[in-house]
């Protein structure tokens, strides 16, 4: 998606140890503008795929999430982090590993939220090793719902994550693919996806 290739080659830093930092258009402060334009792009792919939830984790995950949601006129669900006083529910619950933040956490999904009649659109801000979208499909395989594919804003194509979505049959699209993030400098692997 030239756009967003766009902005993370003009706001895009590179952290020493493989991590993009894109908190002034994504993970802090977010472009609602850019946001929406990647919300309809998910959308446009998976339209005829009947998709009735789409799911993502907090926090990141959200405003992308969000406008697909709203594009393909289905309900936003997001996994919870931390348990909420309120979630007195049911759970789903998956044990994530944290790239970033180096920690294993509990996610949860109310079980009222997630059943077997829903065709799931997973979306992520970024894919790494996976983990958080194996997460959110153990949540989808728990209430027996199925998991139509994932959309990912930024694949890191130089982790595992995209062969361990897709040895798992699942359909993956990014919309920015980076090749390294050597030196510095943000190389693509392709510019529109
Ligand atoms: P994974 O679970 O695929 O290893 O990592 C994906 C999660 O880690 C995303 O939800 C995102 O929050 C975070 N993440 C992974 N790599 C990066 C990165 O390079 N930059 C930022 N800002 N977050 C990342």
């Amino acid at each position: 998606m030239k756009e967003l290739v766009a902005r993370i080659k003009e706001d895009g830093r590179v952290l020493g140890d493989g991590v993009l930092k894109v908190d002034s258009f994504v993970t802090h402060q977010v472009d609602p503008v850019l946001m929406e334009a990647i919300g309809k792009r998910f959308a446009q792919v998976f339209q005829a795929a009947n998709i009735t939830k789409v799911v993502t984790i907090e926090a990141s995950g959200i405003a992308p999430a969000l406008y697909t949601a709203q594009e393909l006129g289905v309900p936003l669900v997001f996994a919870r982090k931390s348990k909420s006083l309120t979630m007195n529910e049911e759970l789903l619950t998956a044990q994530v590993y944290s790239f970033t933040k180096q920690v294993t956490s509990t996610v949860s999904i109310s079980k009222k939220f997630l059943t077997e009649n829903d065709n799931v659109l997973l979306i992520d801000d970024f894919l790494a090793n996976g983990q958080a979208a194996k997460g959110l499909i153990e949540l989808c395989q728990q209430a027996g719902a199925h998991v139509e594919g994932i959309g990912i804003v930024i694949e890191k194509s130089f982790q595992d994550g995209r062969e361990l979505l897709e040895d798992m049959g699942i359909k993956v699209v990014s919309l920015a693919r980076i090749a390294s993030l050597k030196a510095g400098e943000v190389e693509f692997i392709e510019e529109d996806a």
